[in-house]
């Protein structure tokens, strides 16, 4: 297939047509054949103007706490509101391992079936920051297919979750009633990243999970995420900006789905009419590019000829104690011979 005749298909084609081309589409953008990125940067460019209408959600949390049964509830409840969603995967695990946290098992067993959602696993390979951005692609070619929602999900351990704070207008977090109770678990900067807190399984004690939303509230409070009561002027802003919130929600039995969309929704209002959510989008893009550049210059810089050749007897010197680390940086910097044409292969 032309990579015309692909855009042609992600863009146009009938339901199953549209689907192949989709999984297709994506299959080139994780491939690591030189030929085959020039096909996929054309293919993302000319895709691009058709994205960027979707509401992009980020979903994390430790195995266990309920983030598949969640997403199958949600994606179904949101179809039934007449809404196409797409589910992509970053499993941090895969790139250490090669195994997997969130592939395993069967999981989102009616929405992976359903005609209108589209689900797809974490790209198995690479470095985290190569598995963020093979998402990141996902995620246009999805939205220009015209899947409104995309949900990208993560592991809550290691940099994943900044990786997908990152790509998305807004980040949830997923704990377990019990999670409040210590709240030393309740770490800063994951709480940073978070725009909404679900506590999930509030079926299982309901006394617990009353506990954990105003300690999770208090906690954010104390970060100064959420504020307090303020007057004048400041109040009349106080409106305008989203403010971090704890909603309780048993994804088992369906409960609370629809009191966590309408916060969703009044996210997506507020951070609209203030411009945050266009400010969001603009920074990440920016963000995103640099991210790729220093990816690019690094991987250039390890491979470049000269740069090898020095590297081993430097790292011991270093290691050793015999140089200083800023010298040897220096000096290796210095031999490098062809940094920019290496750094766009
Ligand atoms: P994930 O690893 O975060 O994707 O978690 P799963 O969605 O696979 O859920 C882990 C287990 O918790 C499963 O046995 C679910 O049935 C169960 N579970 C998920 N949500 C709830 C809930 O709201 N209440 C209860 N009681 N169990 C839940």
């Amino acid at each position: 297939m032309t990579a015309s005749a692909l855009v042609d298909a992600v863009l146009r084609g009938d339901a199953a047509a549209q689907r192949r081309a989709i999984a297709k589409a994506i299959t080139l953008l994780e491939s690591t054949r030189a030929d085959h990125r020039v096909q996929a940067d054309e293919l993302l460019t000319t895709l691009l103007p058709q994205t960027g209408k979707a509401f992009r959600l980020g979903i994390s949390g430790v195995p266990g706490v309920g983030k598949s049964t969640f997403i199958e509830v949600l994606g179904l409840y949101l179809i039934a509101q007449g809404h196409r969603v797409a589910v992509l995967t970053i499993d941090p695990s895969s790139t250490v391992s090669g195994g997997s946290i969130l592939g395993d098992k069967t999981r989102m067993e009616h929405l992976s079936v359903h005609e209108r959602a589209y689900i797809r696993p974490s790209p198995s390979s690479g470095t985290l920051g190569g598995v963020a951005e093979k998402t990141r692609e996902a995620m246009l070619v999805c939205e220009a297919a015209g899947y409104d929602v995309v949900i990208v999900e993560t592991v809550g351990v290691g940099q994943s979750e900044t990786a997908v704070a990152n790509m998305t207008d807004m980040f949830v977090l997923m704990q377990l009633p019990n999670a409040g109770d210590d709240l030393q678990a309740i770490k800063k900067g994951v709480m940073e990243l978070a725009d909404l807190v679900i506590i999930n399984k509030a079926d299982i004690d309901a006394d617990a999970a009353m506990r954990a939303e105003a300690q999770i509230t208090s906690a954010m409070r104390l970060f100064g995420l959420v504020n307090n009561a303020m007057g004048g002027d400041q109040a009349a802003n106080y409106d305008k900006l989203w403010h971090p919130r704890v909603v309780q929600l048993s994804a088992l039995h369906n409960k609370g789905v629809d009191v966590f969309w309408d916060a969703v929704t009044q996210f997506r209002t507020i951070q609209t009419s203030n411009g945050q959510l266009a400010a969001r989008r603009r920074h990440q893009s920016l963000s995103w590019m640099w991210e790729r550049i220093d990816a690019g210059l690094k991987q250039a810089f390890r491979h470049d000829p000269a740069v090898s050749a020095m590297l081993p007897a430097l790292m011991a010197q270093v290691e050793n104690g015999q140089l200083p680390a800023s010298t040897a940086a220096r000096n290796l910097l210095a031999a490098q011979s062809e940094p920019t044409q290496a750094a766009i292969k």
